[in-house]
């Protein structure tokens, strides 16, 4: 049996079972503070275990080393109070049990690797368009990274000809998560997207599309996957998922393998909002 946590900036799920098909028991529990969320963390896996392994995937930036003095916190995250907190550290001490720790969006990638859209394939993208973006990217079998775990949501991305609105990263103004996060898109129209009259949606999900294919085609060149999967709440707007992967087939402009321009390269997570929860028992049983 093993536990599964996802950790989010505004909700952290819980789940003991042995994959997102066996659950045994759920939580959801809000982020507060770090002492009060992971306590409730923890007391979670005392009432519902034992486990032989827990699999966190946090929002970040985190450290990933191991061996590292950081290992196992969020770093330099602008959410207060959260800025350096341990995440592994208490879970561990608590329950005593091996922890794997990794990006929500590498958790992502693994949770559809095993059970979601990229069963059977060695190499894929899990991509976040939400309140940020974000992905992680597994290379035949094995999670990306290095010094750090990819920041995909920091690339450059061209300007939309008819697009105005400047940009809305703290670091770096236009980059992709700046031109094509939830926040960003609400900025431009002036309202939500769920809002936007049909006379309004049919631009931005011209303008959202832009921007989504050209950062992806940043990752096909440079990572080459079999796959593309599209999380994330803005990936909800309808037809943007399409949009995208036509737009992806447009700007590759015929240089690249021709399974690229078949419908299907980019596609919803398999297992829709469970991608994430699903990657926790995946990196439970890594690390068991
Ligand atoms: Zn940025």
């Amino acid at each position: 049996m093993w536990g599964s946590v996802e950790g989010g900036g505004t909700k952290w799920v819980c789940a003991v079972g042995t994959g997102p098909d066996d659950i045994r028991a759920e939580t959801t529990i809000p982020t507060t503070t770090p002492d009060e969320t992971l306590g409730a963390v923890i007391d979670f896996f005392g009432e519902h275990g034992p486990v032989d392994a827990v699999g966190v995937a946090t929002f970040g930036p985190v450290e990933l080393r191991p061996g590292h003095v950081d290992y196992g916190r969020i770093t330099t995250t602008p959410k207060p109070d959260w800025s350096g907190a341990d995440v592994v550290g208490p879970i561990h001490r608590a329950l005593g049990v091996p922890i794997g720790f990794e990006t929500d969006v590498n958790g992502a990638a693994m949770g559809e690797m095993r059970w979601g859209a990229g069963v059977g394939l060695e190499s894929i993208i899990y991509l976040t368009v939400g309140t940020g973006v974000g992905g992680g990217a597994i290379s035949h079998g094995t999670l990306v990274g290095g010094l750090s775990h990819p920041e995909m949501g920091h690339v450059s991305v061209p300007r939309h000809p008819t697009d105005r609105f400047p940009g809305a990263c703290p670091f770096h103004g236009d980059c992709l998560e700046g031109m094509a996060a939830g926040p960003t898109l609400e900025a431009r129209w002036g309202m939500p997207a769920p809002d936007l009259p049909a006379s309004k949606a049919a631009k931005a999900i011209e303008i959202e599309a832009h921007y989504v294919a050209h950062g992806l085609r940043n990752f096909v060149y440079t990572l080459a996957p079999e796959l593309i999967i599209l999380g994330g709440g803005v990936s909800k707007m309808p037809g943007l998922v399409e949009s995208v992967g036509e737009k992806l087939v447009e700007i590759l402009a015929d240089y690249a393998p021709s399974e690229l321009s078949e419908s299907g390269f980019v596609v919803r997570p398999g297992l829709g909002a469970r991608s994430g929860i699903a990657g926790g028992f995946a990196l439970a049983q890594s690390v068991q």
